[in-house]
């Protein structure tokens, strides 16, 4: 492709809406371009790599098997009601009416339609497994877009549905899936970790999430680097940390600490360490009020807190709620004499003995509270979120965290949706059993960005070949030269002949203009043809990823891209 005949408008100045680095570099390279809140358009650069993303996942699921579909974006609202979603799912979901009155949404997911489309013909034993895919726009009304593609409402998904006989075949469809994914992003050049993840809105059992690691990405990765645990934030579980010593309990005391509301001020004030306060939150929940009783200095996990309770929603008491629960303002609420709501403490909180707690009277806490003896939870579990240094679940090392961007997401489904939605099979007896189902989602417009967070420099991007826009870029530094013009034009018929993908700057641009583009848009391999060069029957042969660059003869220009364009391929081989 001829640059002259090209459209890639490029920025020089840094756009001022965009926050991370691939947000800046995708406008900068004239990628994408938006067209309102979290909706973008792809430029030609943009959608091709957008284009090379969407065939390695086409690859890899069709070697599973995986049979390739295109499911409608607009979805009615009976199927939603079925599975209780159309009340559940929440603001995300964007609803409308047709011009009949008849309500629909747009697919943030395809759960629904997928079981929909095989429910009255996928019939019989004899055909499973089945495992569906389509790579297609999905929308999410997202409260706050931003990051570009990295949180965008509409954008391109790829989402496979399994379906099995048993869980035996599940467990099978899902470990294809792992495999599957493991390759993809190892393919798109992406250093990346699967971590065991919470099933949330989606439901199911057993999840896994494929992080990339970035240090701007949004998500917590916790590990550990001794037996290889990954889970999420959300997810991430830890062992009780022992040594805890057997002290005296100490009698029962309320103690003045006027307009004292935050840990650290009532903590700071009767001079004790925040793990020896006891934080009790109140909660309001589709099972009424709760109570979470954690440590001083951890923060309530809501996912762990809705996952132990079976709840479906779950949301921070409203003020006016907590005041008249406690009698008090917040800031002063204990479990010593609350009642009407249900008691839930952190398991790290078990036998605890002379902690400080709220006193459920404005300016007033209890110091020398003790479990058993001044209160007694209903329930106890895992409720906080881990924290870096925690015993690791497995192994006991210390875990350690570390950021990554979400990029696929697998879940083992079992039969939520089947069941609720009656999609049933015959087995082997003649018995109706609902699918045993999985589902696979990987998000390719945040994988194209998130390949940016990992590889660019100041300059701009430096794309991995297999997901570039073009493999090689032909920098002509003065077009206005017949015998460079001519040189370049030979190498490049040469270069199409030999089916490379390859741009040719024959723009009557400054050699610095040409320079920048060339370095901003991350093309892997350049190739410059300058007057001294060509003097001497030379161009000069440069990786965007690396500082020096050969000379190699014209006449072997050619051969040598191909040689340095197999190399980068290898290197991205699963
Ligand atoms: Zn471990």
């Amino acid at each position: 492709m001829r640059l002259t005949r090209y459209y890639m408008p490029t920025l020089r100045e840094k756009p001022a809406e965009a926050e991370i680095v691939s947000h800046q570099l995708m406008l900068r390279a004239g990628m994408i371009r938006k067209l309102a809140s979290g909706i973008y358009s792809f430029l030609p650069l943009g959608y091709r790599v957008v284009r090379k993303v969407e065939e390695i996942v086409r690859q890899e699921m069709n070697a599973k098997g995986a049979l390739e579909v295109f499911l409608p974006v607009v979805q009615p609202a009976e199927l939603w009601r079925e599975t209780g979603r159309w009340d559940r799912f929440g603001k995300e979901l964007l609803r409308f009416e047709d011009r009949g009155e008849r309500e629909f949404c747009l697919g943030p997911t395809h759960e629904e339609v997928i079981t929909d489309l095989v429910r009255n013909e996928l019939r019989s034993y004899r055909q499973l497994p089945v495992n569906l895919y389509q790579i297609h726009i999905k929308f999410r009304d997202e409260i706050r877009p931003r990051f570009g593609l990295m949180r965008a409402r509409e954008f391109i998904m790829k989402d496979a549905y399994s379906f099995d006989a048993d869980e035996e075949g599940l467990n099978r469809s899902y470990e294809d899936m792992y495999d599957a994914y493991s390759r993809i992003f190892h393919r798109c050049g992406r250093k990346f970790t699967a971590v065991e993840a919470d099933t949330g809105a989606i439901g199911g059992d057993v999840s896994h999430e494929f992080m990339v690691w970035a240090d701007t990405g949004e998500d917590v990765i916790v590990g550990c680097s001794q037996c290889g645990y990954a889970a999420n934030l959300e997810k991430a579980e830890f062992r009780v940390p022992k040594g805890r010593g057997d002290e005296k309990e100490k009698s029962l005391e309320k103690v003045y600490t006027p307009d004292m509301k935050t840990v650290e001020e009532v903590t700071g004030f009767l001079g004790v360490s925040p793990s020896q306060l006891v934080k009790t939150l109140l909660y309001n929940t589709d099972k009424g009020f709760i109570a979470l009783l954690i440590p001083g200095d951890r923060e309530v996990n809501e996912t762990k807190v809705a996952r132990l309770l079976g709840l479906e929603k779950l949301e921070l008491a409203a003020f006016r709620d907590v005041e008249e629960l406690t009698g008090a303002p917040v800031g002063f609420a204990g479990p010593i004499g609350l009642g009407g709501v249900k008691l839930v403490a952190d398991r790290l909180l078990e036998g605890v003995k002379n902690v400080v707690v709220g006193a459920n009277e404005e300016d007033y806490h209890y110091v020398n509270a003790n479990w058993g003896r001044d209160f007694l939870p209903h329930v106890v579990g895992d409720i906080v979120k881990a924290l870096p240094g925690d015993p690791c679940p497995r192994c006991g090392a210390p875990l350690e965290f570390s950021r990554g961007i979400e990029v696929g997401h697998i879940f083992k489904l079992g039969t939520k949706y089947s069941e609720a939605m009656r999609a049933y099979f015959l087995d082997a007896q003649g018995q109706e059993r609902p699918f045993v189902m999985g589902c696979y989602g990987i998000g390719v417009t945040r994988t194209a960005a998130a390949a940016i967070e990992q590889h660019h420099d100041e300059d701009g991007i430096i794309w991995p070949i297999s997901i570039a826009p073009y493999e090689c870029y032909l920098l002509p530094t003065n077009t206005n030269r017949q015998d460079i013009r001519e040189a370049s034009e030979k190498v490049y018929q040469g270069l199409v002949e030999k089916g490379v993908e390859v741009l040719l700057d024959d723009r009557e641009e400054r050699a610095g203009v040409k320079f920048k583009d060339a370095d901003l848009i991350g093309v892997p391999i350049r190739l410059t043809f300058g007057e001294r060069g060509i003097k001497r029957g030379v161009c000069e042969l440069k990786l965007r990823r690396e500082e020096k660059s050969v000379e190699v003869p014209l006449e072997r220009a050619v051969e040598e891209v191909m040689a340095l364009r197999d190399s980068l391929f290898l290197e991205v081989r699963p």
